[in-house]
């Protein structure tokens, strides 16, 4: 894992964003934000799966008027997606989100752009600037439309990164002019390689905190892989401050594998099991799919610690996953043998797996609640959240080569 990039820190509500603060992991609502228990249900759904920050989408004037009642009842920061409708944005703003999204690419006038920063510097509330591959593309300006398209005739993907570039550049002037520096930028794209080339590129010639996400990447089983490739790859190489997986699908699973990615990369603190399995081969001697899917299933209805539980197939890695894990077995012919923290306990027939399994996973968690034992992911696990930010940076801009 590659140090996290140093960049200036933002604050959405109760959240900090960059400068060293942990990966923030966020969600969006898929209903109507006018549909007031709804949402209010749907966001604290997603705050329980673990988003520290819920956004909202607020097209109509009546989801803005839906925002106070849902503030008051989130019990994490609100951000406002704003489309098209600077007014949107200022009535969100009064009513008090934690953070604005914004693509003042499709908001027509520039004056209501400078509106929108100028209410945010006075509230402190933070901008999220993005650029997305869907909509980059000018479609006003016809001459305009036709140079961009131009510019990614010959090589799509280099041209699609010099384009969101030289985008937010000319959007950042906008919030240089105001002196605005509360910004979090975004560049989105379906190709988890563009996503990576252009983080990379933003992230050496801006020291604003980033968001980092893959467009519409379809849904979970298609779309996991496509998330994970690019947000895995910035993140370990030390780029990402906050992070939305998207998935067409309930939000409820962008957050479960958002959470489970930062927790892979050591950028969370896992709070729940954590099982390891054998793939299975020709050596296995017991089903143990179905005992693999009964143990997760169990251990997420029962057991709230970050235990570690392996779940091995027979004696080639069963002996060593075992002793790296909190409790284990490995199997043999028609039995399994179970460790607990590296030792070896005992030998209990195929039938009897399941239950001596989570029957020790149970007492071992009431050993860790009396303080008597403590779990290998509290002392395995590299620190939760990130290196110290050290000093905020000062420049806006890194003296890097534009391009
Ligand atoms: S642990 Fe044994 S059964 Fe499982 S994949 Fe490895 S060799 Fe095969």
């Amino acid at each position: 894992m590659t140090p996290r990039r140093k960049t200036r820190q933002v604050t959405a509500g109760t959240v900090k964003i960059g400068g060293g603060a942990p990966v923030a992991l966020q969600s969006m609502t898929s209903g109507y934000t006018h549909e007031i228990d709804a949402c209010i249900a749907e966001v604290r759904r997603l705050a329980s799966a673990g988003a520290d920050l819920v956004r909202v989408a607020v097209p109509e004037k009546r989801d803005t008027e839906a925002l106070p009642e849902i503030l008051a009842a989130s019990p994490v920061p609100i951000i406002a997606d704003v489309h098209f409708h600077y007014e949107r944005a200022m009535e969100a703003i009064r009513a008090g989100v934690a953070k604005i999204r914004l693509n003042p690419g499709n908001i027509q006038d520039r004056k209501q752009v400078m509106r929108v920063i100028a209410a945010c510097k006075e509230r402190n509330i933070p901008i999220r600037v993005g650029v997305n591959e869907g909509g980059i593309v000018e479609r006003r300006n016809k001459q305009q439309r036709a140079a961009e398209q131009h510019s990614l005739a010959d090589d799509y993907s280099a041209g699609l990164v010099r384009l969101m570039l030289a985008k937010l550049d000319e959007y950042l002037r906008m919030f240089d002019e105001a002196d605005f520096h509360d910004v979090v930028l975004a560049a989105k794209s379906i190709d988890p390689r563009i996503v990576i080339d252009a983080y990379t590129a933003i992230s050496a010639r801006y020291d604003y905190p980033l968001h980092l996400g893959v467009t519409h990447a379809g849904p979970p089983e298609t779309g996991r892989i496509r998330s994970i490739a690019a947000l895995g790859t910035l993140l370990a190489g030390g780029i990402g401050d906050t992070i939305r997986i998207s998935y067409a699908a309930d939000p409820v699973r962008e957050v479960e594998d958002g959470k489970e990615l930062l927790c892979c990369l050591g950028l969370r603190p896992r709070t729940e099991p954590e099982l390891i399995a054998c793939p299975s081969c020709g050596r296995i001697e017991v089903d143990l799919f179905k005992l693999v899917a009964d143990v997760r299933h169990k251990l997420a209805s029962e057991i709230t610690l970050p235990i570690k539980v392996a779940v091995m197939g027979c004696v080639v890695n069963g002996p060593g996953e075992c002793e790296g894990a909190d409790v284990a077995i490995f199997a043999g012919r028609g039995k399994g043998i179970i460790y607990v923290q590296g030792e070896k306990k005992r030998t209990v027939s195929e039938d009897a797996m399941l239950d001596a399994l989570l029957a020790e996973c149970r007492a071992l968690a009431e050993r860790v609640a009396r303080g008597e034992a403590t779990l290998k992911n509290a002392t395995d696990a590299p620190p939760a959240g990130a290196p110290s930010p050290g000093s905020r940076p000062s420049g806006r801009r890194l003296p890097l080569a534009r391009g």
